[in-house]
């Protein structure tokens, strides 16, 4: 069995933004030689998803407002976590709903992915330096 590892690292100059990554994923592939198996994608942060869904940018406002409205980032004193000194709990929530991870199957070299399907990354506390695994195992 063959595998490869790689961290893609960001640094989103907005509190919160969706990246879209799956062209980075599919180098990482092409990078790995690697044609059959399966590849991991996760957040290596609290603070941040890796998720699978439509690049328009309507559900992304959508997404956005949803999230706001379940965990809103506003006021920060509404917050447990925030005692600590921090300002992010609503980030660890937005997380923990759009998840940490997504799994695809590689074959023929390529990304077994559904046709509008595509991968990203999901910023909620950003401003600084945060990265992203990926991780390919197969033949
Ligand atoms: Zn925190």
């Amino acid at each position: 069995m063959l595998h490869f590892r790689k961290e893609l690292w960001f640094n989103i100059p907005t509190r919160r933004a969706f990246v879209n990554i799956t062209d980075q994923v599919s180098a990482c592939i092409k990078e790995s030689r690697i044609r059959e198996g399966l590849v991991l994608v996760n957040a290596m942060h609290i603070s941040a998803s890796v998720f699978i869904n439509d690049d328009e940018s309507g559900l992304h406002h959508d997404f956005e407002v949803f999230l706001e409205r379940l965990a809103p980032h506003e006021p920060v004193g509404a917050y447990r976590h925030n005692d600590t000194g921090e300002d992010n709990a609503d980030a660890h929530i937005k997380r923990q709903i759009m998840g940490r991870e997504t799994v695809v199957a590689l074959t023929e070299g390529k990304l077994d992915l559904g046709p509008w399907e595509q991968i990203f990354y999901g910023e909620f506390d950003g401003k600084r330096r945060k990265r992203v695994l990926v991780k390919i195992i197969g033949e």
